[in-house]
Order: structure tokens, then C-alpha cells, then sequence
């Protein structure tokens, strides 16, 4: 038996297409080569369990080796070989039509085109200028055979040397690919390809430490475990063996995983696994795509992407599926529905685990929200059917760290929170330190304030805005405490205008000017019980900045400044004090000004009473300009007033030292001007 052929593919390049296409996956040929020859053993192993193996089944193995200098890789397994007949059939005949099309269609989508037309064997053409078999077929009476191919269509298929059952495949690495005969490199991909295979795979000896060296011992070195804890039922498993899991998949990670949840679908896919639930230290750092993906427990990809609904990529585990369309393109898997249904249900799993945990463990649940709170959150935020199942599992902490469901945190705030428009409104923090003072201020009027400092907290926020009736968020010092919940009317200022605008003027005059904040001055009525001065942060603006701060290229809200209000309380006396000051010392240096201004201001109110009983088409070009330049006298002579108090304020130490207070309040005061602060108090003192 001796013969010279060609290979059956209609193309006669696919050898280039192979090594040109496929070139940066090259390493996928170690894991096609392997899981043929654990493919040929388990064949095996059906036989002897139907009876139809004459001889002995032996110890099925599948070895690597390689030798550096013939520049050779072998794998080799003891598994159903191959006649010549097969060979033809299985490895000459590549079974497909229009090679070329395919290619085309594919070529950017080199996973795709491996496996799917049974291309895994012509893998190793990526990495070899000869490919040799030597196989022995379990038939009795089978002839061993010899198969050697150069990469090029022609091949050589002939006696063999084979003498025992199972077969060689020997790549003769060509110089580009030197670099995988090597041992370091082959354990890399045997570890990260064949770690959970079913069959024993053996790569040399296992090594001792003798005499100043490693050496090899005589047992095999093998380098899976064929029954990962995935495929065995969850009733078989403690919790020990999950964690001894879990180390297992990532030796590198030291923390253990919070839990985890097995899944084991029969119908109507085939779907087993193991989620876990990370520990998350630091909520910034969290690793996507450590979910890894198996067919039949050979390792796939550990890119999950549009198989496991997205939020859920933040777990670890193994998931394994024969049901997976493994080898098509990625788009075509994101639209394929058996996927989505595989998504689904995952999702699903997830969230009747947590609602199980939550109902049965509340304190434990409670004792890992922690951790939990941003998969929670980051699942209701982009899957509706998951906000649907969370959101009665869905947790919101106080600042005492007491942990209330929305309902259950309903229920407690009603009576006290609700406005007069009859809104539910929820106060927070999202950082204790700088808005102590007006969380402090809240306590004490009964309010009950949330903490919420995490990174998706204020998306959340948005959500529960959107979907809970009738309930806001409102950061707790975004407005004077009365106005944080408005209850009932609330008192007018009672100044005059005049009065009004010199207050403002007089504070204007000591605002702190930086780049990154605005401050301006607003005037409310607050009671003589209340602080002078206090800081503000609307909520709305502060909140889409912060949102916009968080997406990738920030749009034009996350770049705008800061704005500040510094609030002047009308009706404490410090405050009254300073008007009256101004009054006093400033008024009479004005009053000349004042009566311009007056008198201006009687001409503009003239000129308007005269224009507005005409229609516009009436007025005239002469008079809309003769107005113009009324106010603009009057404006300017506003201007001047203001600046003079504006001057006055900023040399008035009491007003220095009460904004001075209020940034203090809220850990807006730092560096020079704090230092100037200190000066100042001292001189006071
Ligand atoms: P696939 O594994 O998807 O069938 P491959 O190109 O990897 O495609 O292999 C082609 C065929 O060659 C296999 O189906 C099998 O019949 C045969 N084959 C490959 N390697 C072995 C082996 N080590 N032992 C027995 N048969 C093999
Ligand atoms: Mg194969």
C-alpha cells in the first residue's frame, strides 16, 4: 500500500489561505490536534461500554511531546485510529464546495473558518511545513498507516510503523513557528486549552527537586482534570469544593468568591457551568471576560460577549455548552436565537439565585450587598426583565449603614418625607465628609439620609426616578433644609429691592474666584434659627454633570464648571446686621448716585409706559434707541452702586468670615485661602 494524492479541496490554495488567514490564531492548533486525538479516545471508550471492542480498552491517554532539535511537536492518544480508508475519507476529502467562496466570505473571521468545515486538523499547517500520521485503527486485522503531507495539495499515504492502537500526529514546525518548541509555551496553551478536558493529557513527567536541579520523575505529568466540578451534579458538591473550584480556574486570585450558582440545563439546550460572585475590593477595577467558555469541556474563548447578557460578563466561572454555535462569526452569534434564549435564561438563574439569598439570608445578603450592589444595579439598569425580578431584592443603605428595600424604605420615610405636592422625597449623600454639615442638619429635623457613593449610583438614581411613583432623589445639600422638602408655603423674603440687591452686592464682592466653580448669591428666608450662610448645589445640573462626567467623552455638561449658590439667610441677624452696616456707612456716600439713579429710572419707566401703548410697528427707530440708551445710563449707574458696596463687602471681615464658614461647611475651603481664613479668625479672636 502505497499512493500519491491530492487533496479534495476545490481550491487548490488553501495551504496559503490557511497559513494566511488563519496566521494570528496560530495557536489554536495544539487545541484542534488535542481534542481530535480525546475525540478518538471517548469514540473508543463508547465502543468498549457497547461491547464492540475486541482487546483491551487500556489506559486511555493523550500525550504531548516535542524535541527541539528534530523540530518536531507529537501528539499522541490511544484512541480508535485510522484506516487508509478513513484517512481518505476523513483527512484527503475536505468536505466542502466552494472552499474559495467561503474563505472570502470569512476571511476576516479566522475563528469562523476552523472548525466549522472541519478545517481543525489543516489547523496545523499553520504552524508546520510537514504534517505526518502514523496510526494503528482499533479494527481488527487494520493495517497501520502512514500519512505525510507538505502543506501543499499532494500527499503521501502508505504503510506505517504504528504498532500499537491510537494515533501519532507529527507537526514538523516550520522556522517561522519555532517558537512553540518549547516547553513553556506548550504548558501556556496545554493549561489554557486543555485544563478540563475528559481525557488524561500528559505533557513529560512530573519534576522533583534533586541535587541542585529539577528532574524528571516517572509519573506523567498531567495537566488536567477530567472531571472539572461543572460536570458533576451540584448534590455531589460541598461549598469546599466550589472555592477549590474557583482557585482552580484562577490560581492567580486570592480572595474567595462571594457564591456562586450551578447551572444545569438539559432542555431545551444543553447548558452546564458555574457562575461566581466575585469579591469586589475596588468597584473601578472590576475585570470583564473571565468567564470561560467551553464545548464538552474544551476550552473556547473567554470572551462572552452577546452569549451572557452583558452585565453578567463582571462574573467569573466556566460556562459549557455543546449548544453554542462555537466556530461562527460573533455577529451571527449575538442574533442567533438559541443564544438569546441561553442569555436569557442565565439571567434568570441570576436573579431567582439572589432573590433565593435575599430571601432566605437576608443578613447574609445584606453582609455582601456590598459586592453585590453593582452587578444588581448594572443589571436593572440594562436589562429591563432582570429590574423586574431585582428590583424587590434591590437594596438602598442609610448612612448608619442600615439596609432597607424600596418598599421597606417607602414605608419609613412616607409619614416624615413627603411634599406638599404629596412627593416622596429620598435625601442622600454621595460623600459624608464635605456634606456633613447639611447631613447633620437633616437628622435633625428626623429625615432619614441614604448613602450612595457607588459608581453606577447616580444611573440608579435616574432609574428609580423613572419607574418608582411619585419619588425623587434629592442630594441633601442641594437646598436649605426647609426647601429640601417643601411642606408647607414658604416664607417670602421681606427686603425691599433696593435692599435686596445691596445684599447681594455686599457678599458678591467676597466670592471665592476659581476656574473649575460658580458661585452666585440668592437670598431666602430661613428663620433667625437657621445658619447665615449656606452652600447649595441644585440637584438637577450637579446630577448630569456627574452622569456626564462618567461617560467616556464627556459632553458639554460634564465640562462646564461647577455652580455654587451661597445663600444668604434674610432673617438672621448677622445678616441683618451687615445691611444694616451698609447702610450706614455706605448709603450715605450713594445717595447721589441714588437720586441719578432714581431719576433715570423714572425716564425708563416713561419711555416703556410710552412705547407700550403703541404697537410695535408704531415705535420708531428714534425711540426704541432713545430707550436703549436710558437703560443703559440706568444700568451703569446700578453698576457703579454695586460696585461700591461690592468694595465695601470685601473689606468687611464679618462677611469674609461667614462665606469663608460656609465653604468650610461643605470642604470647599482649601489652601491659600484657607490659610487666609485662619489669619483672619485669629485677628478676630
Ligand atoms: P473534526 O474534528 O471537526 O471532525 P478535524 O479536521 O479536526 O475535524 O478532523 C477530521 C477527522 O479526522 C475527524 O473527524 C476524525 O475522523 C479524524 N481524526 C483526526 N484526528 C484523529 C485522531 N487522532 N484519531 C482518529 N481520528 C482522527
Ligand atoms: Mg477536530
Amino acid at each position: 500500500m502505497s499512493k500519491q494524492g491530492k487533496i479534495g479541496v476545490t481550491s487548490e490554495n488553501i495551504f496559503p489561505v490557511i497559513k494566511k488567514f488563519l496566521y494570528s490564531e496560530h495557536d489554536i492548533f495544539l487545541r484542534e490536534l488535542v481534542s481530535n486525538a480525546v475525540d478518538a479516545s471517548q469514540k473508543l471508550r463508547a465502543l468498549a461500554s457497547a461491547g464492540e471492542l475486541k482487546g483491551e480498552l487500556g489506559d486511555l491517554k493523550v500525550s504531548i511531546s516535542f524535541d527541539a532539535d528534530a523540530k518536531t511537536i507529537t501528539v499522541s492518544d490511544r484512541g480508535i485510529g485510522m484506516t487508509a480508508e478513513e484517512v481518505e475519507k476523513y483527512i484527503n476529502q475536505i468536505a466542502f464546495s466552494g472552499a474559495e467562496e467561503f474563505l472570502d466570505k470569512y476571511k476576516d473571521d479566522k475563528v469562523a473558518i476552523i472548525g466549522h468545515f472541519g478545517l481543525g486538523f489543516y489547523s496545523s499547517f499553520m504552524v508546520s511545513s510537514r504534517v505526518e500520521i502514523q496510526s494503528l485503527s482499533y479494527r481488527e486485522g487494520a493495517e497501520p498507516i502512514h500519512w505525510s503531507c507538505e502543506g501543499n495539495p499532494e500527499y503521501i499515504l502508505e504503510k506505517g510503523s504504528r504498532t500499537e492502537r491510537g494515533t501519532d500526529i507529527i507537526l514538523h514546525i516550520d522556522s517561522e513557528s519555532e517558537e512553540f518548541l518549547s516547553k513553556d509555551r506548550l504548558s501556556t496553551l496545554l493549561n489554557k486549552y486543555c485544563k478540563f478536558l475528559p481525557v488524561p493529557i500528559v505533557f513529560g513527567k512530573k519534576q522533583e527537586w534533586k541535587d541542585g536541579a529539577y528532574v524528571d520523575t516517572d509519573e506523567d505529568n498531567q495537566i488536567n482534570d477530567v472531571h472539572p466540578a461543572w460536570t458533576k451534579k451540584p448534590s455531589e458538591l460541598k461549598d469546599e469544593d466550589y472555592i477549590a473550584f474557583y482557585h482552580q480556574l484562577y490560581p492567580q486570585t486570592f480572595e474567595e468568591p462571594l457564591f456562586w450558582i450551578h447551572l444545569n440545563v438539559d432542555y431545551p439546550f444543553n447548558l452546564t457551568g458555574i457562575l461566581y460572585f466575585p469579591k469586589v475590593k475596588n468597584q473601578m477595577e472590576l475585570q470583564r471576560n473571565k468567564i470561560q467558555l467551553y464545548a464538552n469541556q474544551v476550552f473556547v474563548t473567554e470572551d462572552v460577549e452577546g452569549i451572557v447578557p452583558e452585565y453578567l460578563t463582571l462574573l467569573h466561572g466556566v460556562i459549557d455548552s455543546p449548544d453554542i454555535p462555537l466556530n461562527v462569526s460573533r455577529s451571527y452569534l449575538q442574533s442567533d436565537a438559541q443564544v438569546k434564549k441561553i442569555s436569557n435564561h442565565i439571567s434568570k438563574k441570576v436573579a431567582d439565585r439572589l432573590d433565593e439569598l435575599f430571601r432566605n439570608e437576608r443578613s447574609l445578603f445584606e453582609e455582601k450587598w456590598e459586592s453585590l450592589k453593582v452587578f444588581v444595579q448594572y443589571g436593572m439598569l440594562s436589562d429591563e426583565k432582570f429590574y423586574d425580578r431585582a428590583v424587590k431584592f434591590d437594596l438602598v443603605t442609610d448612612i448608619d449603614g442600615k439596609h432597607f428595600t424600596l418598599d421597606e424604605y417607602r414605608t419609613l420615610t412616607e409619614g416624615e418625607q413627603t411634599d406638599k405636592e404629596g412627593q416622596l422625597v429620598w435625601l442622600y449623600t454621595n460623600d459624608r465628609n464635605s456634606q456633613y454639615t447639611a447631613i447633620e442638619r437633616a437628622k435633625a429635623k428626623g429625615y432619614s439620609v441614604l448613602l450612595l457613593d457607588g459608581p453606577l449610583d447616580v444611573h440608579a438614581v435616574s432609574q428609580l426616578e423613572q419607574k418608582l411613583e411619585k419619588t425623587r432623589f434629592v442630594r441633601v445639600d442641594s437646598d436649605p433644609i426647609d426647601k429640601l422638602i417643601a411642606k408647607d408655603e414658604q416664607r417670602a423674603v421681606s427686603l425691599s429691592d433696593v435692599e435686596q440687591k445691596a445684599l447681594k452686592a455686599l457678599f458678591e464682592g467676597r466670592l471665592p474666584r476659581e476656574e473649575k466653580r460658580n458661585y452666585s448669591v440668592s437670598l431666602e428666608a430661613l428663620g433667625a434659627g437657621a445658619d447665615a450662610v449656606l452652600i447649595t448645589q441644585g440637584e438637577f445640573m450637579r446630577r448630569m454633570q456627574e452622569m456626564a462626567r462618567l461617560q467616556p467623552g464627556m459632553n458639554f455638561y460634564g465640562e462646564l464648571p461647577e455652580g455654587y449658590n451661597v445663600v444668604l439667610n434674610t432673617e438672621h441677624p448677622l445678616i441683618q446686621r451687615l445691611l444694616a452696616s451698609e447702610k450706614e456707612v455706605v448709603e450715605p456716600k450713594l445717595s447721589t448716585l441714588r437720586a441719578e439713579l432714581q431719576e433715570q429710572s423714572e425716564l425708563v419707566e416713561a419711555a416703556r409706559t410710552v412705547q407700550s401703548a403703541k404697537k410695535p410697528e408704531e415705535v420708531s427707530v428714534a425711540e426704541r434707541e432713545e430707550l436703549d440708551a436710558l437703560t443703559s445710563k440706568q444700568a451703569e449707574l446700578e453698576g457703579k452702586i454695586s460696585e461700591e458696596i461690592k468694595k465695601f463687602g470685601a473689606e468687611e471681615l464679618l462677611v469674609g468670615q461667614l462665606v469663608d464658614l460656609a465653604l468650610l461647611g461643605n470642604g470647599l475651603l482649601s489652601g491659600e485661602a484657607l490659610a487666609a481664613f485662619i489669619r483672619r479668625s485669629q485677628q478676630l479672636l
